[in-house]
């Protein structure tokens, strides 16, 4: 009955947009389809229904553009630099990003597998191993060995509990002052940055990529670390300038990288990286998004749309993340 407070919500219509392959598609729309059985999902714009909530990963420019119903667009991937740049995004309609606790361990288990391996030498002597090289490094504790953490969001803050829990001097920084977190000495804005790298033995990138913090590796904040510190980025590749990080590699700067994101991906066969004996590269595998889990969270934006509530996870247009 219309009107009736008791009576259920309408399905609403959701339509499946991204850049992906047919088999990648389909393993999200099963995933969506079983978390939410009430609703109608689309996997091609129909014609003559409108669309309620878009659910979008890296979606083609202008595919949100012309859609009057729309009351949420709901990232599937947890960075949302690249649906941000596209002009013809509708201003209107509020952005939801993913916002997984299974994403947020698999970066915290990528983030602490790599301040290991760095600790422990772990990269240096897989080289030695293709040189046939017997040769011991020295040995420091967890305790001995600082950690610096780039943006206490998400995946930040979650790494940086992993690290402190490994007995690792940890230290984070953020663009306003974070809330204490038990054994993480906290920094934050731009004038605190070289007091934050000055004894990082490891930095981890786990900053948004917006226009402050694009290009911020650069070769004078790269300077701002002790020399043979490590670089991990995990975020996105344009917050490093690569030929600044490649001539503080050559010049032992900086003693290796860890490298999962790249400005263009999948990383050309001839880029410098692929080969360099002080760069560990991966294929922005570090966190991927689990459709097991995420459809979960997006059927609970879904149920807040249908009932009138605020989606979680509202990016913020003017700050970017
Ligand atoms: P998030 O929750 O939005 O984290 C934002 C954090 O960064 C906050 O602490 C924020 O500070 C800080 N921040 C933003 N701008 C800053 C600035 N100008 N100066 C200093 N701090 C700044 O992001 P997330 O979900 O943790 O994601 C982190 C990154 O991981 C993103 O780049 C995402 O794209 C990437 N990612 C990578 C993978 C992968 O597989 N490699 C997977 C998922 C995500 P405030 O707290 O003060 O706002």
């Amino acid at each position: 009955m219309a009107g009736d407070p008791n009576s259920p919500s309408p399905a609403l219509e959701l339509l499946l947009c991204g850049t992906w392959s047919t088999a990648e598609r389909d393993t999200w729309a099963g995933a969506l389809r079983a978390a939410m059985p009430g609703h109608r999902l689309h996997l091609e714009l129909p014609t003559g229904t409108p669309i309620d909530i878009a659910i979008v990963a890296n979606p083609p420019a202008g595919a949100l553009h012309g859609l009057p119903r729309l009351r949420l667009i709901q990232s599937l991937w947890a960075g949302v630099d690249r649906l941000l740049a596209d002009p013809t995004l509708p201003l209107q309609v509020p952005i939801a990003r993913m916002v997984d606790p299974a994403m947020n361990a698999a970066m915290a288990e990528t983030a602490l597998w790599a301040a290991l391996s760095l600790q422990r030498g772990t990269f240096r002597y897989a080289h030695q191993q293709r040189a046939a090289c017997w040769h011991l490094l020295p040995q420091r504790r967890a305790d001995e060995w600082t950690v610096l953490v780039l943006g206490l969001g998400q995946m930040g803050r979650t790494a940086a509990r992993a690290l402190v829990r490994q007995g690792y001097r940890v230290r984070g920084w953020s663009r306003q002052p974070a809330s204490a977190e038990d054994g993480v000495l906290l920094f934050h804005g731009d004038a605190a940055l070289p007091r934050a790298c000055a004894d990082a033995d490891v930095l981890i990138n786990l900053l948004p990529l917006t226009a402050e913090t694009r290009g911020l590796l650069d070769a004078r904040r790269l300077g701002w670390l002790p020399r043979g510190a490590a670089v991990v980025n995990l975020a996105r590749g344009a917050h490093v300038v690569d030929d600044a990080l490649l001539r503080a590699l050559d010049a032992g700067a900086i003693g290796h990288a860890v490298l999962d994101v790249f400005h263009t991906e999948p990383l050309p066969p001839d880029h410098p990286y692929w080969r360099h004996p002080g760069v560990t590269v991966l294929p922005h595998a570090a966190a991927q998004t689990d459709p097991r889990s995420a459809a979960a969270v997006v059927a609970a934006n879904v149920a807040a749309v249908q009932d009138g509530r605020a989606p979680s996870h509202l990016v913020d247009r003017a700050r970017g993340y």
